[in-house]
Formats: C-alpha cells, structure tokens, sequence
C-alpha cells in the first residue's frame, strides 16, 4: 500500500503518519525529516534548505523529487509499502510523484487529507517550538500552503477517492479513522 498524507502545517501529519506506519507496518518517509536531519548533518542539501526551511517556503521541487525518488527506490519501499508524509506540495511535486508511481509499479495509492481550522493550527505550531515555528514563519507556511499545496488535494480527487479526516481531537481516536480509512473499512472508504 501506497499511503499520501495530504495537510496543512500544524494538523498532525507526521504524528499521525508515525502512528500509522507503526500499525500497518509501512516504511514512514517524512520530507521534513529529511530535511532537517540535513540541516543537522550540515550536508549540501542541509546548507541549501536551512534558510528557505526558516522562512516558511518550500524547497525546490526538483530537489524535492530527487530526494523522494531516491527514497522510493529501492526493493524495501515495494515490498513493504510506505506513507508519504509532506510530499507532494505542488502540483509540479504531484505530477513528477504520478510519474515515479507508475515507473516503480506503484498501483495501490490511498490519498488521505486531514483538515483543521487556521487558528488550531497556528495554536498547535507556535506551541511546537520548532525552529521555523515562530509567528512570521508560521504566517508564512500557511499561505504557502493555501496558495501551492492546497490544489494538490483537488489535482488527486479527480483520480482517487481523497478521504478528509478531521484532525482536530484525540490523536488515538484520528488514528483509528485513518487506519479503518486505509482498511477500506471506514465509512467513506
Ligand atoms: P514539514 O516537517 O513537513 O512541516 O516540513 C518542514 C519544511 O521543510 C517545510 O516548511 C519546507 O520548507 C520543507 N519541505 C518539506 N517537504 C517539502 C516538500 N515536499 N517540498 C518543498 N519543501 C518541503
């Protein structure tokens, strides 16, 4: 299973993909993650990414392609399935991903878009401590967010069944949404 975690900042993809992939037992591949562990290895990529990371906006998206395509390659990502969590952000992210899917013999893509209002998610991320969690910043990834990653959701609703979960709530009880979600088990699977 291919699983797509579509959100906006602050609405708990990465907490809830953690605990899905525990669950289902699929690899869990956090762009952000990535991004950070190469900020802190200072790497190439890491002293590239730091100050975009910082303002809010978003990292190329032909560096973002290599690093996901790199990570979707090997035998591992095949055999076991994986959640996408923080990729695609753009359209463009979007189409090169259903390019890899289909290079890679990816056909079983489940698309899940978790929603909560503005002024929860900028609660959640002034309260995370995060780096590039301070106000200006947080401000800023919102209107990144409506204004590039918010057709992403509207590009994969006219190919796949996108199931919206709210994510405001018991973290254990979203999860369990999700998961009957992906079961195929949920009310709106
Ligand atoms: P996240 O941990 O998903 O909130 O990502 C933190 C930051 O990493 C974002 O604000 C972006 O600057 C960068 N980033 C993560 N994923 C992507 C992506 N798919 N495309 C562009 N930038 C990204």
């Amino acid at each position: 299973m291919q699983v797509i975690i579509l959100g906006p900042p602050g609405v708990g993809k990465g907490t809830q993909s953690l605990l899905i992939s525990q669950k289902l037992g699929l690899i869990h591949l956090s762009t952000g993650e990535i991004l950070r562990s190469a900020v802190k290895a200072k790497t190439q990529l890491g002293l590239q990414a730091k100050e975009i990371m910082n303002s809010g906006k978003l990292v190329s998206d032909e560096i973002m392609v290599g690093i996901v395509r790199d990570a979707l390659s090997g035998n591992e990502t095949k055999n076991t399935g994986f959640i996408l969590d923080g990729f695609p952000r753009t359209l463009k992210q979007a189409i090169a991903l259903d390019k890899i899917f289909k290079e890679f013999g990816f056909n079983d893509v489940r698309i899940v878009n978790i929603i909560a209002d503005d002024d929860v998610l900028v609660k959640r991320l002034m309260g995370r401590g995060r780096q590039d969690d301070t106000l200006e910043t947080v401000n800023n990834r919102l209107k990144v967010y409506k204004e590039q990653t918010a057709p992403v959701r509207e590009y994969y609703s006219k190919e796949y069944p996108v199931h919206d979960i709210n994510g405001v709530g018991d973290i254990e009880k979203i999860n369990n949404g999700i998961v009957d979600v992906l079961k195929g088990t949920g009310a709106t699977a």
